[in-house]
Order: C-alpha cells, then structure tokens, then sequence
C-alpha cells in the first residue's frame, strides 16, 4: 500500500538537504501543526444513524490562513490527508500566494447518497471542525467528490454557527453564493498555463502535441477542452473504470455524453456509442499511461506511476495535475530516462490561485470578471512557473526539487522573520526568488 505521506515527506528532505537545514527546522517542516478527528453522526434517510470518521490537518500557517479541499472518499486516512495538508502547504509557498497548507477529508462512499444526505454529512462536517475554521484561520474548498452545492452548503452552516455572512470561509462556492467566476476550471486553466511556458522554455518545435489524459473528472475534462481548444491532440483519456485511445477521440463529445446522459465513465459511452467509438480502441488504465504520446497529463489520484511502470512510459514530458500522482521511485527512473516531471506543487496550482482570488473578493465585496480572473491566473502561473525552470537549471536538480527548493525557502524565511528561530542556519546560500 503506498505511503503517500512518506513519499511527500521525503520530496520535502531533498529539498532541506540541499538548503543544509538544521535538524530542528526539518522537525517542524516534516510535522503537521494540528490534526483535528471526529467520528460524524450522520442520519441516513431510512432513520439509522450511521457514523464515518473525519479528518482536518492542519499543516502549516506561517504565511498565512491554512488552505485546503475536503475529499469525501470510501479510501480516506489521516495519512494521506497529512500527505494532501504538506503539499498545500509548498504548493501556496511555491506559486506565492498568502496561505499556510491543509486538508480535510471523510472516509465514506457518498455514491449511493440522495442529496440530502450529502447536505446533512456536509453540513455535519462543518459543526465538527468550525472552531477550527475562520476566513483568518482555516479555509477549506472542494476536492475529490466535493463540489460548489456542498460548499454552500458548507458556507451556509458556518454562517449560521458564526452568526455573521462570511463567505470567505470557504472557496469554489457556486458563483450566485459569493463564488468566483473561472473557480471550475482553474486547476485545468492553470495546468495549461504551466504546459505552455514550459513548451515555450525549453523550444518544443510540435505545435500540436499528442496528449494523453489520465482522470475524466473535473481536472481532466476541463483540461481536454481547453487544450482541444489550443489545437493540441488528444489521443487517449480514461477515468477509473478504463481508457480510450485513438486519433479521433473528441473530448467535448464525451463531456456531453457524460453530461447528458449521466453516465459516470467514459468506458461506459464507448459501449453505449458504437458509432461515435469507431476508430477508438478500449484499453486497460495501465495500457493507457504505457501508450506513446508527447505529454502524459495525470488528472486522477495519487500512485500511478511507481517503480513498476516508470521503465514503460513512453512520453516526452509528465504534467500532474492530480496530486501525488508520480513517486519518489519513479522520479528517479524518469530522472534517469531523461523524461521530465512537471511537479503538482506548481502544475495544479491554478486551483487554489483561484480560490485566493475568490477569498479576497469575498473579504472586499467586489467581483472580477473572468478575463480579470485568468489575466491575474496567469500572471501567477508563469511568474512561478518560470522560477522553477530557472532555479532548476541553476541547481542542476529535476522540476520537483526545484520547486520545492523555492517553496521551502519562502516558508523558512517567513518563519525566521516570524519566530526569530537563531538555531536555524540556511547553511549552503541556496539562492531561489523571493
Ligand atoms: P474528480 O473526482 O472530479 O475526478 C477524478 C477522476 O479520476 C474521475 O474521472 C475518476 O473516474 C478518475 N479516476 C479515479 N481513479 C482512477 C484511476 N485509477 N485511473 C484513471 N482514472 C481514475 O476529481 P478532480 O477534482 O478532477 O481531482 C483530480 C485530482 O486533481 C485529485 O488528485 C485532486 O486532488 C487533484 N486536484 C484537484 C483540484 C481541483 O480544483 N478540483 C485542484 C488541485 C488538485
């Protein structure tokens, strides 16, 4: 079973070995600030009551207010929440914008729910860990099988507890309660932003590349048609039942699909379709990150590529827009095969950029208009991204450790105007932005 949190961990000691931090520093790096658990009473609509743990990890707020999504899944567990609350944590630190790091989430299979049931779950959620939570102290936002309807609904339930209208307490809130115009598809908006300049860095002659997309979720559809939109290729897409592959894949057919016919996976429509799927080819999760491409997007869950499949890809570049999504071991043998890793700490930013944009809409009561939104996004994006290929080619380290190295300089140099720590020595000067 893979140690998502030991695999975060350890990013994270590269990087403070190369920076020669004091061991005591890396004690209070490597630790979550506070861990909050509750066991959830939940009434199902048959009457019985049944109970699901939950989490809230705290990991960081020396920069500021901790940030982070709530996931409901049936596989949640404190140590991954820790892993999800860390990268939060480098992630705001390496694109620069005023968070700490967090996560929540609810070990529960939500998928036989009717809705209001996710409403009292959701709002359940909220009275456990509300005095935790703040526009000033903990914000959280949607991830895995969270969406805008529950962060109203978690909205609404803070607003009622702090008897006051705070929206800023939570972010990807539907546009019409307080939310921010381009919040939906941020994470995709940004991870494209990324692509480009990193295509644009390093010269990339092909002009309309051949993609390869794991996870048909949120990240993943947005992505498919905004990178269609670029011109770009798409070859092959899978969500968790199986993939598609093929010249004459359409994303914005299976979105409609999807969307029309409420159907949960893109397999299901191959089926379904057969006069749309001529041409594509049904392949297994693990047939689809082996198949060649030019640039392997991961949109899904974390572990997918290890040491057992890192010798089988076959692609010009790896962008994560999941989470976690490549291991410490696979890095290694990807370093090795000269096959670069745009890392998730700078590649699915674009969320949470967002989010800082809807927060800061809240606290002031004025709002943006989308191009507002995805001028100021990219600006961030390419700011940061641009320091990572910069600090990685002056460090001679992959994309991962140079983003890291960024995003813990800036924690440890706010902790050390902050807390005024004399035991910690930047030992080696290891020059990364500001
Ligand atoms: P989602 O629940 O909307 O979609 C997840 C997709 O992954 C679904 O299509 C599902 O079928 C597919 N999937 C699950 N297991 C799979 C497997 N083994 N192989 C292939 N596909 C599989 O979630 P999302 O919001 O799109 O998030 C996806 C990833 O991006 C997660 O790691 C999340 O933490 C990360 N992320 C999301 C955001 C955001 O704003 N939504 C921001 C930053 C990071």
């Amino acid at each position: 079973m893979a140690n998502v949190f030991k695999n975060t961990t350890d990013n994270l000691l590269k990087a403070a070995e190369l920076l020669e931090l004091d061991d005591n520093i890396i004690g209070v790096l490597k630790n979550p600030q506070r861990i909050i658990q509750a066991s959830l009473r939940v009434r199902r609509d048959d009457g019985t009551i049944k109970v699901y743990e939950a989490y809230r990890v705290q990991y960081n707020n020396a920069r500021g207010p901790y940030k982070g999504g709530i996931r409901f899944h049936p596989k949640v567990n404190l140590n991954d929440v820790k892993a999800l609350a860390s990268l939060m944590t480098w992630k705001c630190a390496m694109v620069k914008i005023p968070f700490g790091g967090a996560k929540g989430g609810v070990k529960v299979d939500t998928s036989d729910f009717s809705i209001s049931e996710l409403e009292r779950l959701s709002r359940t959620y909220i009275r456990a860990f509300a005095k935790n939570l703040g526009p000033w102290e903990d914000i959280p936002a949607p991830d895995v099988n969270t969406n805008p309807q529950i962060m109203a609904w978690m909205m609404d339930e803070y607003c009622h507890l702090s008897r006051q209208y705070n929206p800023g307490v939570i972010t990807g809130k539907p546009i019409e309660v307080a939310g921010s115009e381009g919040r939906v598809e941020a994470t995709a908006q940004g991870g494209i932003y990324v692509l480009q300049d990193y295509l644009k860095f390093n010269v990339y002659k092909n002009k309309s590349p051949k993609i390869i997309i794991q996870g048909f979720g949120n990240v993943g559809y947005n992505f498919a048609i905004l990178a269609k939109k670029l011109g770009w290729n798409i070859v092959g897409i899978s969500d968790s039942e199986g993939g598609l592959i093929g010249d004459k894949l359409d994303p914005n057919k299976l979105v409609h699909y999807k969307k029309s016919n409420g159907d949960k996976t893109v397999t299901g429509m191959l089926y379904r379709e057969g006069s749309y799927a001529q041409g594509l080819k049904l392949v297994s999760n693990k047939q689809l990150l082996e198949t060649k491409c030019d640039i392997l997007m991961l949109g899904a869950i974390e572990d997918q590529v290890t040491k057992t499949n890192a010798r089988k890809i076959k692609t010009d570049v790896i962008l994560e827009l999941a989470n976690g999504p490549v291991t410490p071991e696979a890095d290694k043998i990807l370093d090795q095969r000269g096959i670069p890793v745009i890392p998730d700490i700078l590649a699915n930013a674009g969320g949470v950029v967002v989010s800082y944009f809807e927060w800061l809409q809240n606290i002031a009561g004025s709002y943006w208009d989308k191009d507002e939104i995805n001028h100021k996004l990219k600006k961030i994006i390419t700011k940061a991204s641009n320091n990572c290929w910069l600090t990685q080619k002056e460090h001679k380290v992959n994309l991962r450790t140079s983003a890291f190295l960024i995003a813990v300089n800036r924690v440890i140099k706010t902790l050390n105007y902050r807390k005024n720590l004399r035991t910690v020595v930047i030992g080696k000067k290891v020059n990364t932005p500001d």
